[in-house]
């Protein structure tokens, strides 16, 4: 079998983001694999412990993308103020493959922003990394490469309000409510995010499992500012109600938005002025394209707005509205850099204090994860494209390891069993193995 096979037979998915299958990324030839190391967003350092402590395979697995794609040169991009661990890697690195460091901004992780800070290159508006010869892949989907074997656990911080702050690495299928149980809450009233900061959302349902995608969970009081902004984002009405009254059009969220600093065409200011045709119930009536190109990083709405509004949230929502309508942009692209994007980076200590996220410790090491689940339940779709189909049936005997669900040629991912166990529940949705 081949790698690209091989890396489809063993599920492998982009470990964070929308889960892009990673043997599609392979199917291409590339003369560069940038490694995304940046961990851009506070209270989050998985990807740093699996290059602390996982790196045979962390190296094993850059090794067999960079072959699969023809690489001549690797890149891992890092932030600077990570020395130790950079001191570390560097005398294990192959002669084509260097680190660089990043400055300590948000969001040096955004594809395009990388791309950009480690080679020069803008990736034009509307077009993939590899237009420039550039393969990006994140730390833990090139670890997963390294290893012989399917994708049945995921990495993932636990941080906040919590007495085991740590990267952990559990079952996929295993319920948030086991993994913050483990972690040991100090407050009784909290709210739980799911992934980073800036781009999570707040988990509604404790049973909800882990999937292949799931970077964090993050403990905070109900009442904290983070929790407050994603409850109102939920709102789309309130979102639009709010910012139509309150818009002053100063364009600050444009000034800093990165995109646009790279010469993509989005504007998130114009979205907000299109709230000034909206009807009484919250409905945008015009189409607003140019938000096709946000990356939703949430930087202009819980960063760069003075006002507090939410230009992000209307820009997704205007995003969703045109990529289902087929509307297409057609107007000016720059692409290429504003001459002030090196100064209107927003540092990640600004970020810190502005969401009130100072207060935690800010660290992640790896620990063992000593809990034995009862039930796993492999969610069907845990990537971008098709949801998988069971090939078990109830009451099946499964193996540790054993494919039990697959997407076949279809794009998507291959599922496998995370433990030895049996079949209990096959739903739409997902399969339950009861151990
Ligand atoms: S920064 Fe805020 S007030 Fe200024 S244009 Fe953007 S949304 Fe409006
Ligand atoms: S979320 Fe805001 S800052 Fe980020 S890309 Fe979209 S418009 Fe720009």
């Amino acid at each position: 079998m081949n790698i690209v096979s091989q890396v489809k037979e063993n599920g492998i998915v982009g470990a964070g983001g929308a889960g892009f299958p990673t043997h599609i990324k392979l199917a291409s030839q590339a003369e560069i694999v940038i490694v995304n190391a940046a961990e851009c967003e506070p209270l989050l350092h998985k990807d740093k412990e699996i290059l602390k402590q996982k790196t045979d395979g962390f190296l094993k697995g850059l090794k067999v993308m960079m072959e699969a794609v023809g690489a001549k040169k690797g890149i891992i991009g890092i932030k600077a103020k990570h020395q130790a661990l950079i001191d570390y890697l560097k005398p294990l690195l192959d002669y084509n493959t260097e680190l660089f460091p990043l400055g300590d901004f948000y969001p040096a992780g955004d594809e395009v922003t990388l791309i950009y800070e480690t080679t020069g290159r803008i990736v034009k508006a509307g077009t993939l990394p590899i237009s420039e010869g550039i393969v990006v892949n994140n730390v833990e989907s090139i670890l997963n490469m390294g290893f012989d074997g399917p994708v049945t656990t995921k990495f993932l911080n636990v941080a906040g309000y919590v007495k085991r702050l740590n990267t952990f690495e559990v079952p996929l299928g295993i319920s948030f409510k086991e993994i913050i149980e483990y972690a040991e809450p100090t407050i009784a009233d909290y709210a739980v995010l799911v992934g980073g900061p800036m781009m999570g959302r707040i988990n509604d349902d404790l049973n909800e499992v882990v999937t292949k995608t799931t970077s964090a969970l993050i403990i905070l009081p109900i009442d904290h500012v983070l929790v407050t902004k994603y409850n109102i984002i939920e709102s789309q009405k309130k979102v639009n109600k709010i910012g139509k009254s309150a818009c002053d059009q100063c364009t600050i969220c444009t000034e800093l938005c990165p995109r646009y600093l790279l010469g993509h065409p989005i504007q998130p200011h114009q979205a907000m002025r299109s709230l000034l045709f909206s009807s009484e119930d919250g409905q945008i009536n015009q189409s607003e394209p140019h938000t096709l190109y946000c990356c939703e990083c949430n930087l202009c709405s819980f960063i760069s707005c003075p006002e507090g509004l939410y230009p992000s949230t209307v820009c997704i929502n205007h995003k969703r509205k045109a990529a289902a309508d087929g509307v297409k942009y057609e107007g000016a692209i720059a692409n290429k850099a504003h001459p002030l994007v090196d100064y209107r980076k927003t540092p990640t200590r600004r970020l810190k204090m502005m969401l009130d996220l100072n207060r935690f410790d800010d660290k992640g090491s790896l620990a063992n994860f000593d809990v034995q689940p009862r039930h796993l339940k492999l969610l069907l779709k845990q990537h971008i494209g098709s949801p998988a189909k069971p090939l078990v049936k109830v009451k099946d005997i499964v193996s540790k390891g054993q494919k039990i669900a697959t997407v076949v040629d279809q794009l998507g991912s291959e599922i496998h069993a995370p433990a030895s166990g049996q079949v209990t529940e096959i739903t739409d949705n997902y399969i339950k193995i009861s151990i």
